[in-house]
């Protein structure tokens, strides 16, 4: 009788690891510092621009804030935090009386229909209070991280993430700290390269700069704080 093979035991694959997308050079930790370094120079006290005088406002007012300058929502804010002094007097505001409120800011039905919900659900949820944590926080309606980071970073000072706004997005492109396109993608990145203890100012420091130097158009590279280490194809100047 012949005898019979045994079965070839097919060995197992061995699983294929997923690569790790390759850090940014730009991340270096050292050129990472001369940056931090270039905005503490050129704005050593930088802070939201939007007024409050507390964190339900600031909230409000970040709300407001989407797809509409900052000038222009504090053009609105006063009028409206004297009309609606608290979280339940947003609360119950009547929808199309609150929507002709902010309808300066442009989308004010959609912003009306966010600042009516999170507002209930301060009440209802959080004893009146604006909360704390960045899961909370993304419980309230119209609120997503940026918005998140923006009121738990400037009102209680917490380092939740890196506020990634239209200039926040430009810029860590521009100076190489990142490769993403995806906010969230382009935050994770902000967060491993940028130290925790810098996150809050940092935002703040390149929306300004944004804002006043590091312009979508015609970004002023000549009276730039970071020109020496930026190699942005982008660049309107280079000295080096
Ligand atoms: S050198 Fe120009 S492109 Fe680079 S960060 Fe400064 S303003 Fe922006």
């Amino acid at each position: 009788m012949p005898k019979s093979t045994p079965k070839s035991k097919a060995k197992p694959k061995p699983a294929t690891k997923k690569k790790a997308a390759a850090p940014c050079p730009g991340t270096d930790p050292r050129r990472v510092r001369k940056i931090l370094d270039g905005l503490d120079k050129a704005y050593p006290a930088a802070t939201c621009a939007l007024h409050h005088d507390n964190a339900f406002q600031l909230l409000i007012a970040t709300i407001l804030s989407a797809q509409c300058t900052d000038e222009r929502v504090n053009k609105v804010t006063p009028d409206l935090f004297r009309k609606y002094p608290t979280p339940k007097d947003f609360a119950v505001a009547n929808p199309s009386e609150l929507e002709q409120d902010i309808r300066s800011t442009g989308f004010y039905r959609n912003k009306a229909k966010s600042i009516l919900g999170a507002s209930k659900r301060i009440v209802e949820e959080f004893g009146g209070k604006v909360p704390q944590t960045m899961e909370e926080m993304l419980t309230l309606s119209g609120v997503a991280r940026k918005t998140a980071n923006v009121v738990l970073g400037t009102a209680f000072g917490i380092a939740s993430g890196v506020v990634v706004d239209t200039h926040v997005q430009r810029i860590s492109q521009r100076l190489d700290l990142t490769k993403n396109t995806d906010p969230k993608k382009i935050e994770q990145d902000m967060m491993k390269a940028v130290p925790k203890d810098r996150w809050i100012l940092f935002s703040h420091q390149i929306i300004l700069h944004g804002r006043r130097v590091c312009q979508a158009r015609r970004p002023k590279c000549s009276e730039c704080r970071l020109e020496k280490v930026c190699y942005s194809k982008d660049k309107t100047y280079s000295s080096w």
